[in-house]
């Protein structure tokens, strides 16, 4: 009755829209312009228009995108950001990269986003920006986070690689794309975010057209004219097929959308009676669209082991929170500073959520967490 249940289905979703796909792929072929192609710019254009943000500058991932940001922002070595522990590791390998000095916050327990209230108490003469992170689909909360950046003068870097499509409602009831909000942001096209290419492919967004110019030199070398350098630059493209496939993908997007936050819903109705499992919450600010679906458990690791035998994937984000990572002990931090974080590493549990996602393998993966609660 269920198919082999995915954790992500990248191939029905494709298959769906496969004629589109192929034929985009083809003209890109057909014109040979693999880099810097017409595509590269029209996307750029849509995903502004998508967003109602002045600007798009194209990059090659999300990674990237980070690195440029803080670039652009003219960071120094030395600077600190602050930014949340409970989090992929690319903005703080960006920043250490750089030379900047990662300052870790600690997150809302059901939110799992950066607690804001955290904030002040790490800020330092050195402090510069804030990275928003914008966790498994929702929004952080930016009107604080923006309203503690502008008393401290500080810049907001909205870090939306897994929220494209996501809102923000501020108090005034304006209410914003995420990746709109902060001073530079930035996107990332990986195949499993909610906007995915066929391969690696990212973006920064912004409203300020000195940023934007300075992110788009960047991205080139530190161009200008050509072969004059004008500042240290990398090598950052997004290139002509990913653009030809991400244009006809984002014309899909509000159905993608559509398609995760029914899913996400659906998962928290089979759920509401269950005590032993914490659905993730939606915050009354914001519109959340589960590029991932964690849940919170008790014995996490023996129920994702009794899962295996129900052939149901799963996985875990985080493991580990980024202040006891090997490759950040030089930052000082110790088991206890980000105690919540610490202790959502050991619960969450990522179930699996994508466009082609089922009601039928839904009550199955519910009915097999549940079990295998149970029968512990
Ligand atoms: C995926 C991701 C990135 C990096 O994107 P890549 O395109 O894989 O480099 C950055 N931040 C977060 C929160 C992510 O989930």
């Amino acid at each position: 009755m269920v198919n082999s249940i995915k954790m992500v289905d990248l191939n029905g979703q494709y298959l769906k829209i496969k004629g589109d796909i192929d034929q985009a792929i083809q003209e890109v072929i057909n014109a040979s312009a693999f880099i810097n192609g017409k595509a590269v710019e029209s996307f750029s254009t849509e995903l502004a228009d998508y967003l109602n943000v002045k600007y798009v500058v194209p990059c090659a991932n999300g990674t990237d995108a980070l690195q440029i940001a803080y670039q652009s922002l003219g960071l120094k070595p030395g600077d600190e950001v602050i930014m949340p522990t409970f989090n992929y590791v690319a903005s703080a390998e960006a920043a250490a990269l750089l030379g900047l000095k990662p300052v870790f916050v600690d997150v809302w327990d059901d939110l799992f986003t950066l607690n804001e209230n955290l904030i002040i108490q790490r800020i330092t003469p050195a402090t510069k920006a804030i990275v928003a992170v914008h966790l498994f689909g929702q929004s952080a909360n930016m009107e604080a986070i923006i309203e503690i950046a502008t008393r401290f003068g500080l810049k907001v870097i909205e870090d939306n690689a897994q929220s494209l499509g996501s809102t923000y409602t501020f108090s005034n009831w304006k209410t914003q794309m995420t990746g709109t909000m902060g001073d530079i942001n930035i996107h990332s096209f990986f195949p499993t975010k909610n906007l995915g290419c066929f391969g690696d492919g990212g973006a920064i967004s912004t409203n300020n057209k000195e940023l934007a110019q300075r992110a788009s030199m960047i991205s080139r070398h530190g161009q200008g004219q050509k072969y004059a350098y004008e500042m240290i630059g990398c090598n950052s493209r997004l290139d002509t097929i990913q653009a030809a496939i991400l244009r006809v993908k984002l014309r899909y997007m509000d159905s993608y959308i559509r398609k995760r936050i029914e899913a996400g819903s659906y998962y928290t109705q089979l759920l509401k009676d269950n005590s032993q499992i914490t659905t993730p919450i939606s915050g009354k600010s914001t519109k959340h669209t589960y590029n991932q679906y964690v849940i919170k458990i008790a014995n996490r690791d023996l129920v994702k082991e009794n899962l295996v035998h129900s052939a149901i994937p799963t996985m875990i984000y985080y493991p580990s929170p980024l202040h006891l990572q090997k490759a950040y002990a030089y930052l000082g931090y110790r088991e206890g500073d980000f105690p919540v974080a610490e202790k959502l590493c050991t619960e969450v549990l990522a179930l699996p959520i994508h466009t082609e996602l089922t009601h039928e393998e839904q009550d199955y993966i519910i009915r097999s967490v549940i079990h295998s609660i149970d029968s512990l």
